[in-house]
């Protein structure tokens, strides 16, 4: 029975070129009304030039002929946060610009049209051969794509990206086109945009308005410019019609967007390190981190504003580690998997002649499941020590001053891995905003907690020496070890360091040898890099290249399964239908939430839950003006469609290829569906496109901006 559901399964992130081979069929079985062309064509205008990809990192979608493009508010948040202070804290009050004047410039943000896509895996994987090593590999891989990028067609302002799939047993390439001026348009206050947030966060119900604005500026010839204040709005090939209609369950929808990473085809035993080993360590390190934030941010609003972004960044993948292990147990996972390996080890063991044999399986893929296993034994406690390591370093942020500081002495001493000159351009370039988001009390508690953990929590081979005998001259005590090193840092002020690295970068690289952050950096790295990187490298790449082989086996030996492949970032439509779910024994959920829902959530005042004053009139009035339904008004809603992170922004299109919600989140009991998708609890969830513009327009009072859009009512056939 599990088999044969393999077939029916909901899931997938589809490629649009070959939507209309592998998915047209039952996408209109589904109810889409469109054609595969209508999603994805490059002799015409689809759907698909509507699509951005947000910043590299999210989707975004544009919704009017001048260029307005509409995201999530996670998304948007970091720009938001660049332009807010204590006296505009655009973060708490939501910012909404009057006209193009008042739209607010962000110079590391972008956005990348594809103008088309193609599948060149015969020409990059000319002169592959599987007795190469992966280092082998890679070397010939990248001479081919080198040598297609020079050879692909493209116009001067378009670049050539080619990216590897099923684990880089195909490749396809992609023509792109990439906008540098993205304006803020408009964002509500988090306490609409982010309502709910970490208790809310990954849940079912929903009523969070997560969106932002933003508008694409174009060279004066529409084309990608630079950011200049007389670029003027670009003007799509294609946007996103609205509809006002909203949807009911059952009702088809489709997502489009950049989704960034899956592994739906590991082995059952990378699944069980996973739910046992890494996240676990991963979650033990972010509870005490984020308990640290959270402690400072209650207190400071100075603080709150300057970790609000790295709070989320840092509790979001948190949230859903601990989801993903509740629902690959609850779903039962790795037995799943465990039974789907003995199938496919049963079908390559057939014995010659029988039916559905082939006597070249057993040599070719015989042992790719068991040495897997004995692979992934061996990346076990690298695995939990490379996780130590980086979750921690990464979570000190004088450590990430010292290790870029240091990665410059380094470039200058030995010509090491990065250009000195163009990093210390770079160095130069982000650490003054680096600063003006660095609280050093905070830092020296993050030190204090989590160099505790460092050093107790592993084996101590796995331990910097330096820092054994440091806290011992501290008699064991590591808040007075922070005391001395947080005490006279310079790395921990703007104006201690910035001005040297003006003035005479050299004189600051002389101080690596005496700065004690430095000095520390560098002996946890080399003890990092002595007892764990070279051997987890090798193991890796071990695993990465059984990993390929046991993709193209599945796919050979196991036909009737729909393969797709793994997220990594490019352009994908996955599509179900609106449905709520069962959530647990006695409990199911409903397709949709509504204002009144919000509202039984408010709590005065409330770190997460508080509802500004003129949400909660309009409520009262029922004032929801053409948005509206019965009284009611809509809020966010959920559905099959296989989504995960970078399909945040997303736009969530009905039966037509019109907008009807903004994709956002996933809900709890199936937030595993990076790992193992489940139809039966695993949905999305959608910020209903009628809030959105009720929110713009009655409580932002930035009707002018919808007046931009293209409004339709498909289900009254208007
Ligand atoms: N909320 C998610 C994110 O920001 C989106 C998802 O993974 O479904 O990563």
């Amino acid at each position: 029975m599990f088999l044969s559901s393999l077939a029916i399964a909901n899931d997938g992130m589809w490629l649009p070129l070959l939507l209309e081979k592998l998915n047209e069929k039952e996408m209109k079985s589904l109810g889409m009304k469109i054609s595969a062309k209508d999603i994805y064509n490059v002799n015409s205008g689809s759907l698909k030039d509507a699509i951005v990809s947000f910043g590299g990192f999210c989707t975004g979608e544009v919704i009017s002929t001048k260029g307005l493009v509409l995201t999530n508010h996670h998304c948007g948040l970091e720009s938001v946060q660049s332009h807010s202070t204590i006296d505009h804290n655009y973060i708490r009050d939501g910012f909404w610009a009057k006209n193009f004047g008042e739209e607010l410039s962000n110079p590391k943000l972008y956005v990348t049209f594809i103008a088309r896509m193609e599948d060149v895996s015969k020409q990059i994987l000319t002169g592959v051969t599987p007795s190469m090593t992966e280092s082998e590999r890679q070397s010939a891989v990248d001479k081919n794509i080198n040598e297609i990028k020079k050879t692909a067609k493209k116009e001067s302002y378009q670049e050539i990206l080619v990216k590897g799939f099923f684990e880089a047993n195909q490749y396809y390439l992609f023509v792109t086109e990439t906008y540098k001026d993205v304006r803020l348009v408009g964002a509500p206050p988090s306490s609409i945009g982010n309502f709910g947030q970490d208790t809310d966060n990954w849940m079912w119900p929903r009523h969070t308005g997560d969106f932002s604005m933003f508008r694409i500026y174009a060279g004066k010839d529409n084309k990608p410019a630079e950011y200049a204040p007389g670029n003027v709005p670009y003007i799509p090939k294609r946007s996103l019609s609205i509809s006002l209609d909203g949807v009911a369950e059952g009702d088809f929808t489709m997502v489009f967007g950049f989704p960034g990473k899956t592994t739906e085809y590991l082995p059952a035993v990378a699944v069980q390190q996973i739910m046992e080993v890494n996240n676990p360590a991963k979650i033990a390190i972010r509870d005490k981190a984020l308990a640290v934030m959270n402690e400072f941010m209650r207190k400071d609003e100075q603080i709150k504003i300057q970790y609000t972004k790295k709070y989320s960044t840092i509790a979001n993948p948190w949230k859903k580690w601990r989801g993903e292990i509740l629902g690959l147990t609850r779903t039962d996972a790795i037995n799943k998997k465990k039974i789907y390996e003995a199938e496919f080890q049963k079908r390559i063991n057939l014995p010659a002649g029988r039916q559905g044999a082939n006597p070249q399986w057993k040599e070719q893929y015989g042992n790719v499941l068991s040495e897997l296993e004995a692979a992934y034994a061996e990346l076990k406690p690298l695995g939990k020590a490379r996780d130590y390591y980086f979750e921690i370093n990464s979570k000190i942020e004088l450590f990430t001053v010292a290790r870029r500081i240091n990665a410059l002495r380094n470039a200058k001493n030995n010509g090491g891995k990065y250009d000195y000159a163009e990093g210390l351009t770079k160095l130069k370039d982000t650490l003054p905003d680096f600063y003006k988001n660095y609280s050093p009390v905070l830092d020296k508690k993050m030190f204090e907690v989590l160099i505790s953990m460092y050093v107790n929590d592993q084996d101590s081979k796995m331990v910097s020496p330096l820092l054994l005998m440091q806290i011992n001259a501290f008699n064991k005590d590591v808040s007075k070890l922070a005391d001395d090193i947080y005490g006279g840092a310079e790395y921990t002020a703007a104006n201690k360091i910035v001005p040297v690295l003006e003035k005479n970068p050299a004189e600051l690289l002389e101080r690596t040898k005496t700065s004690k952050a430095s000095v520390l950096y560098d002996d946890m790295l080399a003890t990092y890099n002595r007892e764990v990187a070279s051997k987890l490298n090798e193991v890796q790449n071990r695993i990465n290249k059984l990993q390929r082989l046991y993709m193209q086996a599945q796919m050979e030996v196991m036909k009737e399964r729909n393969f797709y492949p793994d997220a990594n970032s490019t352009l994908r439509v996955t599509y179900g239908n609106v449905k709520g779910y069962n959530a647990r024994d006695g409990v199911k959920y409903d397709f949709i939430t509504y204002l009144d829902g919000l509202v039984e959530k408010y709590i005065p005042g409330d770190y997460e839950f508080d509802v500004p004053e003129k949400l909660r009139s309009l409520y009262k009035t029922k004032d929801y003006g053409q948005y509206g339904k019965n009284g009611k008004m809509p809020v966010c809603f959920i559905a099959t469609n296989h989504t995960t992170g970078g399909n945040s922004g997303s736009p969530a299109l009905d039966a037509y290829g019109n907008l009807v919600g903004l994709n956002f989140d996933r809900a709890w009991e199936g937030v595993m569906s990076d790992i193992s998708y489940d139809p039966s609890i695993c949905r999305n969830i959608m910020v209903d496109i009628r809030y959105v513009l009720f929110i713009m327009d009655k409580y932002a009072g930035a009707g002018y901006l919808v007046k931009e859009m293209k409004l339709v009512h498909p289900k009254k056939g208007k």
